[in-house]
């Protein structure tokens, strides 16, 4: 149950209509349209339906609303089904479609027209958008409008049986072509389309529209409270007229809540195919998408994107809400959960000039600094080793206290070296660094108490596991490229970077999906599609912290 204080307001309504006695069981649903892969919105919705039948012992229905055959395959329902399982939520038996319910949709609809409130009209398309007038101008008629109740059923008994081609006739309600609200100026409720169905095969060629649909879907399953995003206010009174003109045993009610968008990426399934049609993105898992396959791929964990919806909160605002408040939610779960291990993303070799060429030290290495449950491991410590390449500087600022010429550092988990001499390629870079160690400051067991102030990440090169190591950042560089015209302008150009990196031996084992925190740089996850034990690719989940913060901080100037 949730806590009084902290409901929202849709949660208000749905726990007094408990205590009132209004309904003693809450039935919720979600219903995507199959059209596409979830994406980070439909986390809230998906939360809020489920979440909210389960804390009060109600029900919920997963429901593909699928009336618009043509756009909706049986990936999209696949696709969904498995999403909506791995944030954590099961619908039992109860997996319906629109299409289950295409019968009784087809009988309502006689049923409309033999109460004189649905009928047949012959308009073409263009003829229809003309009769439809304008926000500031009333509606006509249509010459059809007062077509007999028996015309209209043969005629519509017709357009069922395949007479017609599509657009020749459409079923409308017969509501009111002058009312302020266009979704009431007689809408369309079937509509001639001559084309398969991906669940209901090739036995229909007239659909139902969604607008009919939905509210009777919700109804026949005795939903008590139909919950989705603000779009649909406007469609309430059709709704509800709907089933005032059917009168169904259950009675859902539609209350609508503001769509949840993120900054930095967009949240429209008709965008989102594009980026994966034109091939902007790898897929519809491009662990750089905001959709829910995307972001399993990556590597957030499903607690976290549980945690991130409830605190962006059910409300009727707008909400663009910073990508930085998903990051943290997701480090939040990870922190605790994450094993650590060493990992060099851009590796630099040291060579310890006075360490044995012959030796390995086996060092002792915490899982987990904040949880000794976590337990220890071994890190093979040798002559030869990878450091990361940021990790030295030539000609270091006074405050640079990693490794310079001359300077020293810690081997975390290992000795202090110093380094000794540069060595350059014929282009003046870097290539190696000639060090030495003191063996007196072996890491827990050393005899020497000196300190220094940095410590820095390494890896044995003779034990080191090759890897790809593939570096995500947001994928746009506007904050809401939904509004902007042309999304394609403003795509971050290095929203992904690959690189070679050298893995301590251990993370050759780790098994699975789970993350890992790579020290000092972030967590990261072995990819699902393209990794392989012989030669491994890791996803960075999140880095450690919110880079673009003290970017955006600095460009401030504070
Ligand atoms: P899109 O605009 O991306 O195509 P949609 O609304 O058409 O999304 P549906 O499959 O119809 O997608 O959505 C299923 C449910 O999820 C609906 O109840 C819808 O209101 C809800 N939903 C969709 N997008 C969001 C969002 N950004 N935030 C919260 N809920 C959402
Ligand atoms: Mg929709």
């Amino acid at each position: 149950m949730s806590d009084t204080e902290t409901r929202d307001f849709i949660r208000k309504i749905i726990y007094d209509d408990l205590e009132s006695g209004k309904h003693d069981e809450i039935v919720t649903r979600f219903p995507p349209e199959p059209n596409g892969y979830l994406h980070v919105g439909h986390v809230m919705a998906i939360c809020l339906d489920f979440g909210v039948a389960a804390e009060t012992g109600g029900r919920t229905y997963l429901r593909l609303d699928d009336t618009n055959p043509g756009k909706e395959s049986p990936e999209f329902v696949e696709a969904i089904k498995n999403d909506v399982h791995w944030l954590g939520f099961d619908w039992g038996d109860r997996l319906t479609h629109a299409s289950d319910y295409f019968d009784r949709l087809y009988e309502s609809a006689i049923e409309l027209i033999e109460k004189g409130v649905a009928y047949v009209d012959s308009l073409s398309a263009d003829e229809i958008r003309e009769y439809r007038g304008t926000l500031t101008e009333p509606g006509r008629n249509s010459p059809y409008r007062d077509r007999s109740v028996e015309e209209n059923l043969d005629l519509f008994r017709r357009m069922y049986e395949g007479e017609f081609a599509d657009g020749e006739h459409l079923l409308r309600a017969r509501i009111d072509m002058a009312s302020p609200n266009m979704n009431m100026r007689d809408p369309a409720i079937y509509r001639i389309r001559h084309i398969p169905h991906q669940n209901a095969g090739d036995k229909w060629c007239i659909y139902p529209m969604y607008d009919y649909a939905h509210g009777l879907s919700d109804a026949y399953e005795g939903i008590t409270h139909s919950l989705c995003t603000l779009e649909f206010e406007d469609h309430r009174p059709l709704y509800d007229w709907f089933l005032d003109q059917l009168q169904p045993e259950h009675r859902p009610r539609q209350i609508e809540f503001s769509r949840l968008n993120l900054a930095y990426t967009i949240t429209s399934k008709r965008k989102l195919s594009m980026l994966v049609e034109e091939g902007v993105v790898s897929a519809w898992d491009d662990p750089r998408l905001p959709t829910i396959s995307g972001m399993r791929r990556r590597g957030y964990p499903p607690a976290a994107l549980r945690a991130f919806v409830k605190r962006a909160g059910v409300t009727k605002k707008d909400k663009l809400i910073e990508l930085g408040a998903l990051e943290t939610c997701v480090r939040d779960v990870l922190g605790d959960i994450a094993p650590r291990r060493m990992a060099v993303l851009r590796p630099l070799k040291v060579v310890l000039t006075n360490y044995p060429a012959d030796q390995v030290e086996m060092m002792e290495a915490m899982n987990h600094p904040a949880n000794p449950d976590f337990g220890t491991r071994e890190l093979p410590f040798s002559r030869e080793l990878w450091i990361e390449q940021d990790d030295f500087m030539e000609d270091a600022p006074r405050k640079f206290f990693r490794l310079k010429p001359g300077g020293e550092v810690r081997l975390r988990f290992g000795y202090i070296i110093r380094c000794d001499e540069v060595v350059k390629d014929d282009q003046g870079n870097v290539v190696e660094l000639r060090c030495s160690y003191d063996p007196d400051t072996r890491s827990g067991t050393g005899t020497s108490d000196r300190k220094v102030k940095g410590t820095i990440h390494w890896v044995s090169c003779g034990h080191a596991v090759d890897a790809t190591v593939r570096l995500y950042d947001r994928l746009f560089i506007e904050a809401n490229p939904g509004a902007v015209e042309d999304f394609h302008e403003v795509l971050n150009p290095n929203s992904l970077e690959v690189v070679s990196a050298r893995l301590e031996p251990s993370l050759a084992e780790l098994a699975g999906a789970d993350a890992v925190q790579f020290e000092r740089l972030g967590y990261f996850c072995r990819d699902s599609e393209d990794d392989r034990d012989d030669a491994p690719v890791f996803n960075r989940v999140v880095t450690l912290r919110d880079s673009w913060a003290k970017l955006e901080k600095a460009a401030l100037g504070n």
